[in-house]
């Protein structure tokens, strides 16, 4: 049964997956460097890091980034893929016949990782802060409006905030509605979806990674694992970056033309400002680039953006009992990871071959 076997490189803590994330790489002989949080510890008191592992030769002009936990509970699912791959000989070799470069982020939010929250230690959701901070800020004013709906008064919601959620859809619609509250917004920082008004640690530490391991590449694949949108173990493929048909292009030409674009409004994802991917065309201009945000379905949205509130009203509200928050931490962890052996099955199916696809492009694209 081949999801019992995959099941092992996935984890139940934020320690034991950076254990096993850390274990794997050096196993391999991968260049590793470790990027702690300062400041901050982890729910069991351990450290927090962004840790890499890179193998492949440094002057490689083609490399593969894959990348995880950009929103923390999400990282048990992107771990696990990374750590898959690196016990993959088939896959591996694969890499070094070709020559291609491959560098693993593990835990861009390594706090929310441990913590069980979506956003950062500031409360930034990462894929809302890779902005220039230089020019104005992007505007949501829908977002105030639903602010008070998302997050009423106490938790869970009173039948009157039912009934006020339920009259704000009628009004609006359910597509409004996830547009307003997930699109991005910078004025309510300690609200759902914020972006910050400024570029957080884990922002400033992947850019320096991508300039201490990427720089040289002429060509660049980046799938960054997420979980959470779309039918229970199928995994989307959502293109995260610039508006540009030439980057869609190539895009789909690696992982195919299900490769849905937020722009061309086909995705479960709506349009959101600054993916941390993005980070890519500032540090990296030299290179072509084809980059994907897997996204593994859990449960259905609405369940998941349920937890998800309860999750951001715990923020907005420390006070509460130490019992109530572990409850709220572990039905958010339920609602990002599957923890069965056929969902991390078909997680793993579906990531190596989207890695394999992108092993493939990017091979074809030395040629070219
Ligand atoms: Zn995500």
């Amino acid at each position: 049964m081949i999801s019992a076997i995959v099941s092992h490189h996935f984890s139940g803590t934020y320690v034991e997956a950076r254990n096993k994330f850390l274990t794997a790489a050096s196993d391999r002989g991968a260049t590793i460097e470790s990027f702690p949080l300062p400041g901050y510890r982890g729910a069991l008191d351990e450290e927090l890091a962004i840790d890499v592992a890179c193998l492949g030769a440094r002057d490689a002009s083609q490399l593969l980034i894959l990348s995880s936990g950009t929103h923390g509970p999400e990282g048990f699912c992107g771990s696990g893929c990374q750590v898959a791959a690196l016990h993959d000989d088939d896959l591996l070799g694969f890499l070094e016949r070709s020559g291609i470069r491959l560098v693993m982020i593990h835990g861009i939010n390594p706090y929310g990782f441990s913590h069980i929250q979506r956003n950062n230690q500031d409360n930034v959701d990462l894929n809302r802060n890779h902005i220039d901070f230089a020019k104005p800020l992007p505007a949501n004013p829908a977002y105030a409006v639903v602010d008070p709906l998302a997050l009423p008064a106490t938790w869970p919601p009173t039948q009157d905030d039912d009934r006020a959620m339920a009259a704000y859809l009628e009004q609006y619609g359910v597509s409004a509605y996830h547009a307003a509250l997930a699109s991005g917004q910078y004025h309510q920082p300690d609200g759902m979806f914020y972006g910050g008004r400024e570029p957080t640690w884990n922002n400033r530490t992947v850019r320096t990674i991508l300039r201490r391991y990427c720089t040289g590449a002429q060509h660049i694949g980046w799938i960054d694992v997420h979980t959470g949108l779309g039918p229970n173990g199928h995994g989307e493929k959502i293109y995260a970056g610039r508006v540009s048909t030439a980057d869609l292009a190539i895009a789909r030409s690696w992982w195919g033309a299900d490769v849905f674009a937020p722009f061309e409004g086909q995705s479960e994802s709506p349009e959101v400002s600054g993916p941390v991917v993005s980070t890519v065309y500032d540090e990296c201009p030299q290179a072509a680039v084809g980059l994907i945000a897997l996204e593994i379905g859990t449960l259905p949205f609405q369940e998941i953006l349920f937890h998800l509130r309860a999750s951001q009203w715990l923020v907005r509200h420390p006070e509460l009992p130490a019992s109530v928050q572990r409850d709220i931490r572990r039905r958010l962890l339920d609602a990002y990871y599957c923890d069965n052996d056929a969902w991390k099955g078909a997680v793993w199916a579906q990531a190596r071959t989207a890695l394999v696809q992108a092993l493939s492009g990017l091979a074809k694209a030395s040629l070219a």
